[in-house]
């Protein structure tokens, strides 16, 4: 049980002087009493700044595949920058990077960047230029990154505020967003194939893009039907619509070729980032040659500064050659298979509606209600606050979860089955604490 955090409170009063709400982006801040201060990684662990030791779900909100500090990946970034980081032109590691990845995703082309909302920024201006089109399909609940056209009705949106399904409003995520921009969206709710086809029969040639998250990685792993995703192949393909897959937290990490190998659903174009580079800020647009033909120097701008430089190139060789070469996903897959029936057999026996969503390697954890959940609308049924009790009680034990539902939890190659199994006892141990009045259910 965790109880010092004096070093860790000091620090954060100290962090909120200079740093509005002491955090680099607004989804870390926990309140000012909870927010958490970390200082050291390694493995499967977190060390916070009172150095108390965490097994840490969050792994960053998804990038760490391998585990913190993993050897390989820190040996090789390295060695590389002995030579230097930055020489604004291509380098051999991003050729050998580019051919594995290309290998990897059977995407023909790829371009990097250094985070997810600039590949997706990239995508969705490729998909323009390329069908001619400015409009484009964005589904309630998926995030997909930081910039002005996809900041509507995501996953932290309220959900009452979002109107009709048939005619769903577009609810602004953020302050300070033309509105204007709204009027390049059609928002739709996720996995309703009749709502679907309606928007293609209204808007089919005006749209550039169907842009989709195949698992809701921001709205706790719902996931796409795979029949919904085929609709969306075959009404792309009609209309001549560039299906874009927002692969930023399924890519690399559900199946080596991502959510288009493991729904057997091709996109036309994709956004990578989070595991490909096991922490390293790196990321990807990728496509099929004919799209990724119009990135071209005075048609297309893409670009950056520090698009390929050293760290995040050699970062992303070395943690794709692991995740291509060792059975990094079926160990992943297999450990969070046993967390995962772990954690619901405690809830069974206790007789808690919970439902366990997502895959094995990125799932999560909704109490209140048995009925898993299909879109953003639905996933409204659950409690939040009652997860956040069990939450608080498990980030106590030293079991570093999210305290948002939302968030999934994430497995590395470095969760060990000791550490399944000391995480399995420590959150019977959270459940205890964060619901004492109920007893274990009778095995039927
Ligand atoms: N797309 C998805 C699906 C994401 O989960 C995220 C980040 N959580 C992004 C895009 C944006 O990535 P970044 O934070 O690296 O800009």
């Amino acid at each position: 049980m965790i109880t010092n955090n004096k070093r860790t409170r000091a620090l954060f009063n100290e962090a909120k002087q200079y740093i509005p709400f002491g955090v680099n982006s607004n989804f870390r801040y926990w309140g000012d009493d909870h927010t958490p201060i970390f200082h050291r990684g390694e493995g499967a662990h977190l060390w916070d700044a009172d150095d108390n030791r965490y097994v840490d779900y969050r792994l960053g909100f998804g990038p760490i595949i391998l585990g913190h500090a993993y050897p390989a990946v820190t040996r090789r970034v390295t060695e590389a920058i002995q030579s230097g980081v930055l020489f604004a032109a291509t380098t051999p590691v991003e050729i050998e990077l580019a051919k594995r990845f290309t290998r990897m995703t059977g995407m023909d082309k790829v371009r990097l960047s250094n985070t997810g909302t600039e590949a997706n920024m990239h995508a969705l201006r490729i998909a323009r230029a390329y069908t001619g089109r400015e409009k484009f399909i964005k589904f309630e609940g998926n995030y997909h990154g930081n910039f002005d056209y996809v900041m509507f009705s995501g996953p932290t949106s309220n959900a009452e505020l979002l109107g009709p399904r048939s005619r769903p409003h577009r609810v602004r995520a953020t302050q300070g967003l033309p509105l204007g921009v709204r009027n390049y969206l059609i928002s739709l709710p996720y996995n309703d194939v009749e709502l679907l086809e309606k928007a293609f029969a209204e808007h089919g040639e005006e749209l550039a893009a169907v842009m989709v998250e195949p698992i809701m990685g921001n709205v706790a792993g719902i996931m796409a039907d795979r029949t919904w995703l085929q609709a969306m192949r075959r009404l792309c393909d009609q209309y001549g619509v560039v299906l874009l897959f927002d692969e930023v937290k399924t890519g690399f990490r559900i199946a080596r070729g991502g959510a288009q190998e493991y729904f057997g659903v091709k996109a036309d174009l994709a956004a990578y980032a989070k595991a490909m580079g096991n922490g390293f800020p790196v990321s990807a647009v990728a496509g099929r040659d004919a799209i990724m033909a119009v990135v071209e120097p005075g048609r297309v701008a893409h670009g950056g500064t520090y698009c390929g430089n050293m760290v995040a190139a050699s970062a992303a060789a070395a943690t794709l050659e692991i995740l291509e070469e060792q059975p990094v996903i079926e160990t992943i897959f297999a450990r969070g298979r046993t967390l995962m029936e772990g954690i619901g057999s405690l809830l069974r026996s206790r007789s808690l509606p919970h439902v366990l969503c997502g895959v094995p390697s990125m799932f999560s954890l909704l109490l209140g209600s048995d009925e898993p959940p299909v879109d953003y609308r639905s996933y409204a049924r659950f409690d939040a606050e009652l997860f956040g009790k069990l939450g608080s009680a498990l980030i106590a034990e030293g079991v570093l979860v999210d305290d948002d539902p939302r968030e999934p939890w994430f497995i590395s190659y470095s969760h060990d089955e000791h550490v399944v199994e000391e995480t399995l006892e420590k959150f019977e141990d959270a459940l205890r604490v964060a619901f004492p009045g109920r007893r274990l259910a009778r095995a039927a």
